[in-house]
């Protein structure tokens, strides 16, 4: 008989990566995993789900997760404690510090990971009780320049517009962002806007992304240089006369200075082509299609902010808007697109060390207004330390006790190995985390908290577009592990303030944020959502995804932010900003003639705590790598495939060199990903200056001076092991998440002798080992055998092992190896019926090079047709401009063989 085991309803939550905020239907599958999709009815996808999203369900195992409370001992070594004694040490130690030394003495580092309620009660617990503002967050590093850029204009941080303007404008700018890969559901509804309803793309970014390749005008500014190219462009309208002059007298000021000053920057289009490296032909083409279209949307992220005159980008972009009238309005505004799932959460709840609460600042009314709401005990009466600064404070031992929670600042920060340096003077060193390792807690905390996981915790998170939506548990959480406003509250309590940390459930902490928005608002603020203040705890459950502002009823509704003004200074005009002249904080040199650009690739998250865990996420790019010009390359001795130091004054990483023509000369790129868990010498934060945005304290992650230099490695090799090992940093690695196993992609000058001495220790000792060594051709290859499966290999030689990857890897799943088969295994050959599938392409359906050549060869002569063959490209689209790429040079290669 066949007995169909009950399928667990789908629980609709949220995507905890990029800021498109995607809804995510989650089927537990029982024994603790759970099947992954989009959600049809969520707004920010309509049931797409890019390659991260969709890899989700495999990023679910517990092997890497931190269980239990740990505590360090004066020897180093961590030992379970219970719940009780962890928390009462922490609280402790905070306590004791503060009395000693002052509020000013401790510091939390939070992320735009956490959930808006565990974000809400750590800012109530530092600036409400402690009485200190050292609370910062990741998310400095990510769009806070675009904050700073919002308040100055608007009087508040209010994103003015909404996905729908996505569908509607017809005309998209994009400014420093590769949304093809780092939003890739958004850039496909603006893709889908472009192809069913004309609308032009304009590309704006130093780098030729895959972005820029589906763009109507790209513009490979020089970096740094955005500002001029605004600049110009007001100066263009208004010499155009179409300026909306009503919108300016009625809703704005600064209009004349600004002008003024964008004309000392941008004189005429001659000027603005010298100082952006653009040609003239098209700046202008780029002016008049601003000038000729209505519905204008300019969209930037990364780029924009990561820049130490990041606000005034924001700004010289926002002007350009305001000067027009064109924001508030259907498909036109200014639209900061966010990095992370919750960065604006964090922003609501006043995560940022320069914000209080719900939108409010530091003005001495604010301060009281926050202080009475919160019965506080002790109220931060003026900004704290932001990022950069806060860690500069912990080297110089001025703060000594340190909370991070969900963040993995000994990789993101600049300068990170000084960050690393810092937090071992630290008297008082807690992380909440859930992995047992990363760089950071690698720095050796004195408390390990264990913090619950996306699918395990509840709550919400608010999107780009200001839509808050439910993240809703469908796990338990495992161990001891706990929601970390359970953590943060459970300190506060044990610091003598349990009246103000009363709360029982994620509900709780919510309907207080949202009184708090609207406490003495009365339309003065633009964050109120005392509209859900009142919720009971089943329609917190089943709330669903809502923009705000959501004001309590009978309170006039916003349909749409500053169509007619309204704006939220103290005369409730926007306020034009006359930007700084724009430049690089740091020249280039003879020793570092380069510009260090860094950024995401497609498939990974930050750090890849989380997507390094997926065998299909690590398939696209496995190893880190750095993107150089062919000029540059040459200039260097670099070759294709080889490996490349780059160093800049704070550090030095080693990285497999990408010879890229989208790269631009000048300029290298490195991905921000690897970390010293994933790979030898790959952290490049260690390089980045720590120079940042005198208005955001954002840094300028994009343009540190660097030099490259050729890096020779004798060998390359394989290792490939069903369970993991560790591998010393005198050799090059790169750490993969295989289904069965882990890989390490190799460089080495050691011998093969050595390396043959050193395998067996990388397997299970009651392997059988076979060996195949050619010394005079320098081959080595070494596999060991368990109960007839291959329990793990070595392949090492002078070429590259890419085909013999694939290979291994699909012996380490097979079930048998029959003796016919090792044979072939260790002659380097594929056993038969294995299918090579060539690097990763197509990530949602795991479609490698050689399928997608092999339907080129068979006639496929578009990336439709080759989706229609393979699926390639038609879920999330991310992959359709590497697609689009493959088959114009296939064309090439077959029109022109030589
Ligand atoms: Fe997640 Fe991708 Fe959606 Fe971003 S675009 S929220 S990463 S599924």
């Amino acid at each position: 008989m066949n007995v169909q085991r009950p399928v667990a309803p789908a629980v609709r939550t949220t995507c905890p990566y990029c800021g498109v905020g995607c809804g995510v239907l989650a089927t537990p599958d029982g024994v603790g995993g759970a099947a992954i999709a989009g959600d049809p009815e969520h707004p920010a996808n309509f049931g797409r789900l890019c390659s991260k999203g969709l890899a989700l369900g495999e990023t679910l195992a517990l092997e890497t997760r931190l269980l239990h409370p740990m505590e360090r001992g004066s020897d180093g070594d961590y030992r379970r404690v219970d719940w009780d004694t962890a928390l009462d040490r922490v609280a402790n130690g905070f306590r004791s510090i503060v009395e000693r030394h002052g509020p000013d003495a401790v510091a939390f580092y939070l992320s735009g990971q956490l959930l808006t309620e565990d974000y809400y009660v750590a800012n109530k617990l530092m600036k409400g009780f402690i009485g200190s503002a050292n609370v910062d967050t990741n998310s400095r590093l990510c769009m806070a320049s675009s904050v700073a850029g919002h308040r100055r204009a608007f009087g508040a941080d209010t994103v003015p517009c909404n996905y729908e303007d996505i569908d509607e404008a017809d005309l998209i700018v994009l400014v420093g962002s590769n949304a093809a890969w780092c939003h890739p559901i958004l850039f496909q509804r603006m893709v889908r806007n472009r192809t069913e309803r004309g609308a032009k793309l304009i590309v704006i970014d130093p780098r030729r992304t895959s972005t820029a390749e589906e763009a109507d005008l790209f513009l490979p500014v020089e970096p740094g240089m955005d500002t001029v190219l605004f600049s110009g462009l007001l100066v263009h309208l208004a010499e155009k006369a179409v300026l909306d002059f009503d919108y300016i007298g009625r809703h704005t000021s600064g209009f004349e200075e600004a002008l003024l000053r964008a004309l000392e920057i941008a004189p005429g289009i001659a000027a603005v082509a010298a100082k952006t490296g653009l040609a003239v032909s098209d700046i202008e083409r780029f002016y008049s299609l601003f000038r000729d279209t209505r519905r204008v949307l300019t969209c930037f992220s990364q780029g924009v902010n990561q820049s130490a005159q990041g606000t005034d980008k924001a700004n010289a972009i926002i002007n350009c808007h305001l000067a027009t009238g064109r924001i508030g309005k259907t498909g036109a505004g200014p639209f900061s697109l966010t990095g992370q799932p919750n960065a604006m959460g964090g922003r609501e709840v006043g995560g940022l060390a320069n914000q209080l609460a719900a939108h409010m600042g530091f003005s001495p009314v604010e301060v009281d207004r926050v202080g009475r709401f919160w019965n506080a005990r002790a109220m931060a009466t003026g900004e704290g330390l932001k990022a950069v600064d806060m860690f500069d404070a912990i080297g110089r031992g001025k703060i000594k006790a340190l909370w991070v929670m969900a963040t993995n600042p000994a990789v993101s920060l600049p300068r990170a190995a000084a960050v690393r340096a810092a937090t071992a003077g630290l008297e008082l060193f807690v992380i909440s985390e859930n992995v047992r390792t990363n760089d950071t807690v690698n720095c050796g905390a004195h408390f390990l908290l264990p913090a619950a996981a996306w699918g395990e915790k509840d709550g919400t998170v608010t999107n780009s577009e200001r839509r808050i939506s439910r993240q809703r548990a469908f796990l338990p959480a495992p161990g001891d592990a706990k929601p970390d406003w359970w953590i943060v509250s459970e300190v506060g309590r044990r610091m003598g303030f349990a009246d103000a940390f009363p709360y029982a459930s994620a509900a709780d902490i919510f309907r207080e944020h949202a009184a708090l928005s609207a406490f003495e608002n009365n339309g003065t603020r633009d964050f109120d959502i005392g509209g859900l203040a009142a919720l009971s705890n089943s329609a917190f459950d089943a709330l669903k995804p809502t923009l705000w502002p959501f004001r309590a009823e009978g309170a006039k509704p916003t349909a749409r932010f500053f169509s007619k003004g309204g704006f939220f200074t103290a005369n409730g005009k926007a306020r034009f900003v006359a930007p700084e002249l724009p430049a690089l904080r740091e020249g280039t040199s003879e020793h570092f003639p380069l510009r260090l650009n860094t950024g995401r690739v497609r498939d990974q998250w930050h750090t890849m705590t989380r997507t390094g865990l997926s065998p299909r996420l690590g398939a696209h790019r496995p190893e880190p790598f750095v993107e150089v010009n062919a000029a540059d390359a040459r200039r260097a001795g670099l070759a294709e495939g080889g490996f490349a130091r780059v160093q800049t004054a704070h550090g030095a990483v080693i990285l497999r060199v990408k010879i890229a023509e989208a790269q631009r000369a000048g300029s290298v790129f490195v991905p921000i990903h690897w970390s010293d868990v994933t790979a030898s010498s790959a952290r490049v934060g260690d390089l980045v200056a720590p120079n940042t945005d005198p208005f955001s304290g954002q840094p300028e992650s994009k343009a540190t001076p660097a030099s490259i230099e050729p890096v020779p490695f004798e060998y390359r090799a394989i290792l490939i092991l069903r369970r993991d090992a560790v591998l010393a940093r005198d050799h090059w690695w790169s750490r993969v998440a295989f289904e069965d196993g882990t890989g390490y992609l190799i460089a080495t000058n050691d011998p093969l002798e050595k390396w043959r001495e050193r395998a067996p220790h990388f397997f299970e000792p009651r392997a059988e080992m076979a060996e195949y060594l050619d010394e005079r051709r320098g081959v080595l290859r070494l596999a060991a055998f368990l109960h007839g499966r291959l329990e793990g290999c070595l392949f090492m030689g002078r070429e590259e092992l890419t085909s013999q990857w694939d290979m291994a890897r699909s012996f380490l799943a097979a079930d048998a190896i029959d003796a016919n088969e090792r044979r072939l295994f260790l002659s380097g050959r594929s056993h038969e019926g294995m299918v090579n599938c060539g690097p990763l392409v197509c990530a949602c359906f795991g479609v490698g090079m050689t399928a997608i050549l092999n339907a080129i060869e068979s006639g496929a002569e578009d990336v439709e047709a080759v989706g229609k063959a393979l699926q390639a490209g038609t879920n999330c689209g991310s992959c359709r401009p590497e697609l689009k790429r493959i088959i114009a040079h296939e064309r090439d290669r077959v029109a022109d063989p030589v």
